[in-house]
């Protein structure tokens, strides 16, 4: 379903941690945490399903401190961990940024970026940043949480562009492509300036607020398919 052959990602896809054969529980999660390790496995599951797992490019590899810990909490309760990273952002319908479009009433008909990542799409029924801001709180962030605007030269918005996470560096692609907006999970210093000068807003709402859509939808997919139970177990998570 997600292909993770066809990327070029930061660390593995798929199992990271094999534990048990037979499955008949998942619980999907955002990052393979402690906390959600341990509350995962209190929830029965057989194996875990996450976009961000324990192992990254740089990492020296080492079992000990944090990381030991979450891989003794998984190999003890004898869980399989599985991790999906840029495959299930990517993912056409059940990806991060395709579940974040549809919270938004998006849809993208064109991608652009380093290895298509990033969507875009017409805005639709968001034709201002007040409307794009406002829709962003509501369907992703949820009331009590700052979305981090830069608003751009006021244009009334044709084209909307999006990519969840960490993917501040996307906006000059995104710019590129056209995009009158764009949505993403973080801002660095740089986009700040980007957005004034080039008049096309920048929203950052949260890496982890807009990425807790992509797993449990990859996850409810697989486990149906499959005939498998799924629950999604949400960490909180003020990123
Ligand atoms: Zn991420």
């Amino acid at each position: 379903m997600l292909r993770p052959d066809t990327f070029k990602d930061y660390g593995p896809n798929g199992l990271q941690v094999a534990g048990r054969a037979e499955l008949r529980r998942v619980v999907s999660g955002v990052t393979a945490s402690l906390a959600f390790i341990d509350a995962a496995i209190a929830a029965g599951a057989d194996a875990l399903l996450v976009h961000h797992g324990l192992f990254w490019r740089g990492q020296d590899g080492r079992l000990t401190g944090w990381l030991g810990e979450r891989v003794r909490r998984l190999m003890r309760a004898d869980v399989n961990l599985f991790a999906y990273h840029l495959p299930l952002d990517a993912h056409a319908e059940f990806g991060n940024n395709a579940q974040l479009g549809r919270r938004l009433g998006l849809v993208a008909d064109a991608r652009f970026g380093d290895q298509q990542l990033g969507f875009i799409g017409d805005a639709a029924a968001l034709r201002t940043l007040a409307a794009l801001v406002a829709a962003v709180e509501q369907g992703v962030t949820g009331p009590g949480r700052a979305v981090t605007v830069v608003p751009g030269d006021g244009r009334p918005l044709a084209r909307i562009a999006w990519c969840t996470g960490g993917a501040q560096g996307f906006f000059e692609d995104a710019i590129a492509a056209g995009a009158d907006a764009f949505v993403t999970g973080e801002i660095s210093e740089p986009q700040a300036h980007l957005a004034r000068e080039t008049g096309v807003a920048f929203i950052a709402a949260g890496h982890h607020a807009t990425e807790c859509f992509g797993a449990p939808a990859v996850a409810a997919a697989a486990c149906a398919a499959l005939g498998l139970e799924h629950r999604f177990i949400e960490i909180p998570n003020p990123a």
